[in-house]
């Protein structure tokens, strides 16, 4: 096991109290999957993932760790990390031996931290950005806790990093988590200049400036700020004169020392035509990606969104649905949303019920999936559905059994493979374009029409989501 002792298991509980009583997000963030290795009266040594994360707390964290450490030690400590080490939570059963050991502990006099209240933060929500966009409704996990880290630091302590770029695929909540910077800014620092805009806004604020002769007004609408956040930056890509324009706000703003947020579907380097003065600046700064979501937070939003719903569904329907509904969370909630509303139209929600009432979202989402299939799986998957051989498939035969199952699996490589008719009609035994094309017509047409058809598309496409 790499925990340390129960006594440096014990002193970190200790130390991580102290932290959280500074911040808990700095804790739920940053010191949560620390693994205390060892300590003795000079040092603590603690286990952490990555350099990045110790490096993250050396720069942002260091008086809180230190304040805890002095406060829980009554003398401080050095603090050493080693890389490498994953979180392993302590088990129940641990932490109950632990407890049971502390209740019969005489503890030493606690060193008192003399810690103030923290002044009550009047919500605020910043121009353009939804209320409900804030980093309390953010669901943290793996994928997203560098980036979230960095948008809740960037919020408190400007500067660190210019710009803070965040990217990511869609729905994976970076929209969420820029407005959640404005608003706890609005929040914490009224006085603050907030300029939020989608870069789609900033273009068309800037052209309309440009009609109008009131450019100058536009520029200082931009360049007068404190925290400027551009959602979906990418949208600069191939836009000469925007780009421009862009390049100079970018420049004035860093050079009076402002904060500029953006977030994006790609890393700089890959945004098709971005002049490379502004991928080195996009670079310049701090760089974060938000990866494909865990189940865990998946379940975890569904269960955030469920507590401000009359609807409580089983804990069965919300795997059920953050276990199928994986490409992006905007489709995720909307099917929660879906059921929840049934339900209260008096409709019974079962898994099976849930299923044929999300159908069309799980096969979109299956369709997003398949979208690197091989006809060769396809083939295999139809012929497992009608019980048939890959073979008879591809073969020569004609009777019905086979030539409509053979009709469905074209019909499915046109609609879940890349290939070409052509390609497709080879993969068939070497059929031309003209039958693939023909299949996938008559496919089309019974689809409207028959409920046998559109039950096969719709397990088949699934089965094959793996
Ligand atoms: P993006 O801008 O990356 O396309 P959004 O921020 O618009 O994605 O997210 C889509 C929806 O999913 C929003 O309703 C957002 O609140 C929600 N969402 C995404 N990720 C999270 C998360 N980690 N915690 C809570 N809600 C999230
Ligand atoms: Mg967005």
């Amino acid at each position: 096991m790499s925990w340390g002792s129960t006594d440096a298991i014990r002193l970190w509980r200790d130390i991580c109290r102290e932290i959280r009583k500074k911040s808990d997000t700095a804790y739920n963030v940053s010191f949560k999957d620390i693994v205390p290795i060892s300590y003795d009266d000079t040092e603590l040594l603690l286990g952490i993932s990555e350099e990045f994360a110790a490096e993250w707390i050396i720069d942002n964290y260091s008086d809180v760790l230190d304040e805890a450490v002095q406060a829980v030690c009554g003398s401080s400590r050095k603090v050493l990390f080693e890389y490498g080490h994953m979180p392993e939570h302590v088990s129940a059963e641990e932490e109950l031996e632990l407890e049971a050991e502390e209740e019969t502990h005489v503890s030493a006099p606690a060193v008192s931290l003399a810690v103030s209240a923290p002044a009550p933060v009047q919500h605020r929500t910043a121009e353009k950005c939804l209320e409900e966009n804030t980093f309390d409704n953010f669901v943290v996990g793996e994928e997203n806790r560098y980036a979230y880290t960095a948008a809740t630091t960037t919020a408190q302590t400007p500067g660190i990093a210019n710009p803070l770029y965040i990217f990511g695929g869609s729905g994976m909540g970076k929209t969420h988590l820029i407005q959640a910077i404005a608003n706890d800014v609005a929040s914490r620092q009224p006085k603050a200049v907030i300029r939020y805009t989608t870069c789609e806004e900033f273009l068309n604020e800037y052209v309309a400036s440009l009609k109008s002769k009131t450019d100058f007004r536009f520029r200082d609408r931009f360049r007068n700020v404190d925290y400027l956040l551009v959602d979906d930056i990418h949208f600069l890509g191939g836009k000469p004169q925007i780009q421009e324009e862009f390049f100079n706000t970018f420049n004035a703003l860093c050079n009076s020392r402002k904060q500029i947020i953006l977030t994006s579907d790609k890393p700089p380097a890959e945004i098709r035509g971005l002049e490379k003065r502004l991928v080195t600046r996009f670079q310049g700064g701090m760089t974060l990606q938000i990866t494909e979501s865990t189940f865990e937070t998946r379940l975890a939003i569904l269960r955030q969104m469920q507590e401000n719903m009359a609807t409580r569904f089983s804990d069965a329907i919300l795997n059920f649905i953050a276990s199928r509904i994986r490409s992006n969370m905007r489709p995720l909630k909307s099917a929660l949303l879906r059921l929840s509303f049934l339900a209260s139209s008096g409709v019974e929600i079962t898994l099976e019920s849930a299923e044929a009432m999300l159908s069309d979202v799980l096969d979109k989402e299956a369709e997003e999936r398949s979208l690197h299939l091989s006809p060769e799986a396809i083939q295999k998957a139809v012929a497992d559905y009608f019980e048939l051989q890959v073979k008879d498939l591809t073969g020569k035969k004609r009777t019905a059994n086979i030539a409509a199952p053979r009709m469905l699996a074209m019909y499915l490589c046109r609609k879940l493979t890349e290939s070409t008719q052509q390609e497709i009609g080879s993969a068939f035994g070497g059929r031309n374009h003209a039958t693939v094309h023909h299949a996938c017509e008559s496919v089309e047409a019974d689809l409207k029409t028959d409920e046998q058809t559109r039950r096969a598309v719709s397990i088949i496409q699934r089965s094959l989501q793996g």
